[in-house]
């Protein structure tokens, strides 16, 4: 999508630290992090905006975003400590960037709000 960050970040037109690539999502460093580690995974295609563009022909992509943040949990020496995985779809969420994406969140105690 040509006016979308996140598309923008994927073509390496607005500059960020990946963290994780694969063939199917990128991951990189959120520039306003809300904890120690927070990682945002992004499919490389815009194929959704959210959660509810999902099907059962693309949510294959689902999955490959949560092996990407089982990998990064690896990268960043997390996995055994633990990580908070959260996905913002609409208003009530305060979802900014309509491009699907998941925060992964830790290196610290993520506490028992939310959730
Ligand atoms: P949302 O609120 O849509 O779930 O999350 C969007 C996230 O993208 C926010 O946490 C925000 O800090 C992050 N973000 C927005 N623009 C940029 C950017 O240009 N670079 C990076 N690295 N993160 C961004
Ligand atoms: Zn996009």
């Amino acid at each position: 999508m040509e006016n979308c960050i996140f598309c923008k970040i994927v073509r390496k037109e607005i500059p960020s630290t990946k963290v994780y690539e694969d063939d199917y999502v990128y991951a990189f460093k959120d520039i306003n992090p809300q904890a120690k580690h927070h990682v945002l995974v992004i499919p490389k295609q815009h194929i959704l905006s959210d959660i509810n563009d999902i099907t059962e022909d693309n949510c294959f992509i689902i999955g490959r975003m949560f092996y990407a943040a089982k990998k990064i949990s690896e990268i960043l020496g997390i996995e055994k400590s633990g990580v908070r995985i959260i996905n913002n779809t609409g208003k009530d969420a305060h979802q900014t960037v309509k491009h699907i994406h998941i925060h992964v969140l830790g290196g610290q105690d993520m506490g028992e709000g939310l959730v």
